[in-house]
């Protein structure tokens, strides 16, 4: 396995472990509870905090079992480096603390997870005004750019409407203006789609879903592609200059961001996100599968005022996600017509559960505007086209055939 880029991405997550040295050979990196690290040598452990050696110096900065992980999400995204972090806001937030100043300027897609939408109030209010733009035009996100803008803010695929960000355009803008290009990458997961291919500087994944995809770990990671020049950047502290000019970002993100902001993830859950990525693929493609076939059915049934799903025909950017993505995910999003009770429904279903994750193996299902999205109010759910009506749909792994007879069933009683 010395050339890894030969192997297909199942086959390097599953190797990726044996790539470093593992006690006793084993075929799992093991759960290492230590929260301190000690040297035989008092200068080697100085040595290692001044960055002059590699090594582990406290539980907060970095974990072998967590390093195991994000070594596996750095060849999943064909990246420079990753770090993760205990939740997907958890990376987010981090990623704001330690790259943007006061008087800097955002420019983020409007079609957003509902707390990232809050995240970037609290960021407006602390000095940094977000420009909140319909990402599926490369225009908007152009004339939304000013001299103070930082960064670019998109979502491959947005929850619950499924609007697929102009990623390719937004891009090459970002490219061309030497702009930070950040893209959260969840609802794709790198097995459908690697946002380096439309030149991201920094991928956010929240592993809690598709990437761990048994709902039983919470977990969140950025991935630095290797495609920014950091020399550009002018947020990037002194101490983190004199690195080679690639390592800028990362140095500084591990510092600002994961040691003094301090949302580290801990071994126990990177050991069970690791093992779920093992079977990510597989995954990934029989929920892809599921998801197309119920939204297909659902679109025919006259009960059902609309479905948003990118791998049907009939969404406005189902070109684009043909194009881009090898499939479109296990997340639509559908409409009852006037007269069905969105709670009546969701209460005869018998299979999907009512709950609220993503990318679990098992179907969850969501009245959007009346939970995930409840806080922000009617006029902004309206301006992100979230109808009161609206039920998220996280298709799990079930037999096909069982779950479109749940969903028909739950429409014709
Ligand atoms: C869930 C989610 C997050 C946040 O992840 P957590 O692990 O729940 O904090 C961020 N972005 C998107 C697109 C998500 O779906």
């Amino acid at each position: 396995m010395t050339d890894s880029k030969k192997f297909g991405f199942t086959t390097q997550i599953l190797h990726s472990d044996r790539q470093k040295p593992v006690e006793h050979g084993s075929l799992h990196k093991p759960i290492h509870t230590a929260v301190a690290f000690g040297y035989k040598d008092a200068r080697e452990l100085a040595e290692v905090f001044q960055g002059k050696k590699p090594g582990y110096r406290y539980g907060r900065q970095g974990n072998p079992t967590v390093s195991a992980l994000e070594d596996k999400i750095t060849l999943m995204e064909d990246g420079y480096a990753t770090l993760c972090f205990a939740t997907g806001m958890a990376a987010i937030g981090a990623m704001v603390q330690a790259l943007l100043r006061s008087g800097d300027h955002v420019v983020s897609s409007s079609f957003l997870f509902g707390n990232t939408n809050s995240l970037w109030q609290t960021v407006e209010r602390q000095g940094m005004p977000v420009s909140f733009v319909d990402a599926t035009d490369v225009a908007n996100v152009e004339r939304a750019l000013t001299p103070q803008t930082r960064m670019v803010f998109v979502e491959t695929i947005a929850n619950p409407r499924t609007q697929v960000a102009d990623l390719e355009r937004i891009g090459a803008l970002c490219r061309e203006r030497g702009i930070l290009y950040v893209v959260d990458n969840t609802m794709t997961s790198p097995y459908l789609f690697r946002p380096k291919a439309v030149g991201a500087s920094l991928v956010v994944n929240a592993l809690t879903k598709s990437i761990g995809g048994h709902g039983n770990a919470l977990g969140g990671s950025l991935t630095d592609t290797g495609l920014f020049d950091w020399t550009q950047y002018p947020n990037i502290a002194e101490n983190y200059q004199r690195l080679a000019p690639k390592a800028w970002g990362m140095a500084q993100l591990r510092a600002k961001g994961l040691r003094d902001f301090g949302a580290a993830l801990g071994p126990e859950a990177a050991h069970h996100l690791s093992v779920g990525s093992e079977t990510m693929a597989l995954r990934i493609e029989r929920e892809s599968e599921n998801a197309l076939a119920l939204a297909q059915m659902l679109s025919q049934d006259e009960r059902v005022a609309a479905v948003h799903y990118p791998g049907l025909a009939s969404h406005a950017q189902h070109g684009i996600a043909q194009a881009l993505f090898k499939a479109c995910g296990g997340l639509f999003s559908f409409e009852l017509k006037d007269g069905i009770d969105c709670f009546d429904y969701l209460n005869r279903l018998q299979l999907a559960v009512p709950a609220s994750n993503l990318g679990d193996t098992r179907t969850l299902v969501i009245p959007v505007a009346h939970t995930i999205f409840h806080e922000m109010g009617p006029e902004r759910r309206a301006s992100m086209g979230i109808a009161e009506s609206l039920i998220r749909v996280s298709v799990g792994i079930e037999d096909t055939a069982d779950l479109l007879q749940d969903f028909k069933q739950a429409l014709s009683a």
